[in-house]
């Protein structure tokens, strides 16, 4: 019996280390079957001695449905914070700041956009977990946080501690849920907070939600002076936090921070909807007080939002270059994270379907940075909702529409006006061949007065045909005659992209071009030997196979080469010489452009970051550098000069 409490004892450390680090700090260290044979043994031998350790991970399953949640009152009141969305208001509030402290230290975080919680631990035990409520009173949902992998059963502080944290689902995860789903989740804001107030905590535990914590707003030991030291605190009891978090001693360095924050949150894989901002010293916030509603020393900055909701006036299908009919959402405009936005991605009929969206319904739309903006479901049905119809034509060609899994496609592949100027405009595009000089305005009049209908087309025009272009001059029949000429020096990567494979994207080519390192190894791979690739699938390699047995692909690439396109010999990046630094860009640098400096550091194993953060190794600076220099500086990152880059990697 010892025995097998000494091994369960044993198994549940093992298991909740792999899941600190899987689930916490991204950072798996066990696969996933030897996780899951680890875990069957403890689950055994629970039910083989009727014994469930305090801190099992077994415990997360979820247990009782509950009839009702019961009131929570909380211990340490939850304040809400002032919102501000103008940087006057925030730089008065820390202007008020600095006359009763010049020497105030401002700490700077992000502001999550989830449910949030708090959790109390006794004796290193969670005891119990309730929501915010109105601050003073709110649920009690301990079964539900329970179960929620982030959240620590157990701590190493054996004292009482009461932490507050966001309860959020990671976007990743929203995508995943509703991959399958039946009824697919709006958001991740509420998916989160309907998965922590929901009666059945199996509910809970499917959701896969994480929690990030970011205050102790109780402890019976008074060592922690700061937010900078609660952070630590966090860490070390295994909490997980976002360690992104800023000291800044000026306004403008909290703006720059602010800034910053909003730059890169369309990148991140969770909701934040500002930044927040506090008096980092806990001793002085008594100095500044509340007012009736909030702390003084304290205030969130809000950006503009990332997901409206708005009425749906029509449906456009657009044609792809691999024939895939996407229905696109004309709305009503809306701003979005900046911008005015009128259209947006609803992917194939089938999401449609499932999203259970309607002409002329409410639908919220969510836009960030990198993502096209997507309808994510109906907000409210109007009188005038009326069903979407799928189509059975191609708006394009007119040819009959087919159906493959979830999409429809038109398979008359070569005759199809928007599929052929779609490859057109994909071959010329930036990451394919960099045909400066063709968008898709060009695309079109090349198709229609010069009947370009394939890409080794392109490689024919003479100057007098392109003189028959509307607005083409000179300078621009010159200018494009040149991008097409240095487009024949290509590198094997690049040019797998330009042939616009199904499911092939530009981050797939590089690891083919890797794997192959020609491009005839490429053209002549199998199945298997494609599927051997780390992160490839049937899906992708079934798509390359597939497009090389068709044989007019394989004409007109034997065009290109005859047209004298020639792919340059791929070259391994054996050198590690750079291996794991992380390098900022900024600023003209005297001999190389921003591509050659970015494949000098990829090739030697480094990689490049658009922003400054506290993972970056070096910034490469060059004339005229903007703020990023100056966040540099104030992170204390070590600038280096091209000639320095080069000296590093010669
Ligand atoms: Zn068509």
């Amino acid at each position: 019996m010892n025995d097998k409490l000494e091994r369960m004892k044993e198994l549940v450390e093992v298991i909740n280390y792999h899941n600190y680090n899987y689930y916490s700090l991204d950072n798996p260290t066990i696969s996933d079957a030897e996780w899951d044979k680890l875990y069957d043994e403890l689950l055994s031998l629970e039910s083989e001695t009727g014994i469930i350790l305090a801190n099992s991970p077994s415990k997360r399953v979820g247990g009782e449905i509950l009839s009702s949640f019961k009131k929570y009152n909380h211990e340490v009141n939850l304040y809400s914070l002032e919102k501000c969305n103008t940087y006057d208001r925030l730089k008065d509030w820390a202007e008020d700041i600095k006359k009763k402290n010049a020497d105030a230290k401002f700490f700077v975080e992000y502001k999550y956009d989830g449910l949030t919680v708090s959790l109390t631990y006794e004796n290193g035990v969670l005891i119990n977990g309730a929501t915010r409520g109105n601050g003073s009173v709110g649920e009690d949902v301990t079964e539900q946080v329970k179960t929620i992998r982030t959240v620590p059963l157990t701590i190493d502080y054996k004292g009482k501690v009461i932490v507050q944290g966001e309860a959020i689902m990671k976007l990743s995860e929203l995508a995943k849920y509703n991959k399958n789903a039946t009824e697919p989740l709006k958001n991740a804001r509420n998916a989160a907070a309907g998965a922590v107030r929901n009666l059945d905590p199996k509910v809970t535990a499917s959701r896969n939600l994480d929690v990030i914590f970011y205050s102790v707003n109780y402890i019976d030991n008074t060592d922690i002076k700061n937010q900078v030291e609660i952070y630590n605190f966090l860490k070390q009891n295994k909490f997980n936090v976002i360690d992104k978090w800023q000291l800044c001693s000026s306004y403008e360095e909290i703006e720059d921070a602010v800034k910053a924050i909003d730059d890169l949150r369309g990148s991140l894989d969770f909701l934040i909807d500002g930044a927040v901002i506090k008096v980092n010293d806990i001793a002085e916030r008594k100095l500044y007080g509340y007012t009736a509603k909030f702390p003084k020393w304290a205030i969130a900055f809000k950006y503009a939002a990332e997901e409206m909701s708005t009425k749906l006036n029509s449906i456009t299908w657009q044609v792809g270059r691999t024939g895939k009919i996407t229905p696109i959402a004309e709305i009503e405009p809306v701003e979005l994270a900046g911008a005015t936005i009128k259209r947006a991605t609803l992917n194939n009929y089938n999401d449609i379907l499932r999203k259970k969206i309607k002409l002329n319904d409410y639908v919220f739309v969510r836009r960030s940075n990198e993502v096209i903006p997507e309808i994510l479901g109906v907000a409210r049905e109007t009188e005038d909702s009326m069903p979407i119809q799928k189509i059975e034509y191609c708006p394009s060609c007119g040819a009959k529409l087919v159906e493959i899994g979830a999409n429809l496609f038109c398979v008359n592949t070569y005759h199809c006006p928007e599929q052929i100027k779609d490859r057109i405009t994909h071959y010329a595009s930036r990451d394919a061949m960099n045909l400066v000089g063709i968008s898709d305005k060009t695309v079109a009049q090349l198709y229609s007065v010069l009947s370009v209908t394939n890409i080794a087309d392109l490689y024919k025009l003479t100057a007098e045909d392109l003189s028959k272009l509307e607005g083409f001059k000179s300078k621009k029949i010159t200018n494009l005659l040149d991008a097409i000429k240095k487009s024949k020096d290509v590198e094997l990567s690049q040019f797998i992209y330009s042939l616009g494979i199904s499911n092939i994207g530009k981050k797939s080519a590089k690891l083919l071009a890797k794997e192959f390192k020609t491009f005839d190894n490429f053209k002549n791979a199998t199945i298997e030997q494609i599927n051997n690739i780390f992160a490839f699938g049937d899906v992708m390699s079934e798509s390359i196979v597939e497009y090389f047995k068709n044989l007019n692909n394989v004409s007109i690439i034997d065009k290109l080469f005859e047209s004298g396109v020639k792919i340059k010999e791929y070259k391994s990046s054996n050198s590690q010489k750079l291996s794991s630094l992380v390098f900022v860009l900024t600023g003209t640098l005297p001999t190389l452009s921003r591509e050659e400096a970015t494949k000098i550091i990829e090739d030697n194993g480094g990689s490049v970051s658009s922003s400054v953060s506290k993972k970056t190794d070096f910034v490469l600076l060059g004339e005229n550098a903007g703020n990023k220099l100056d966040k540099a500086k104030s992170l204390g990152i070590k600038t280096i000069s091209e000639a320095e880059l080069l000296k590093m990697v010669s």
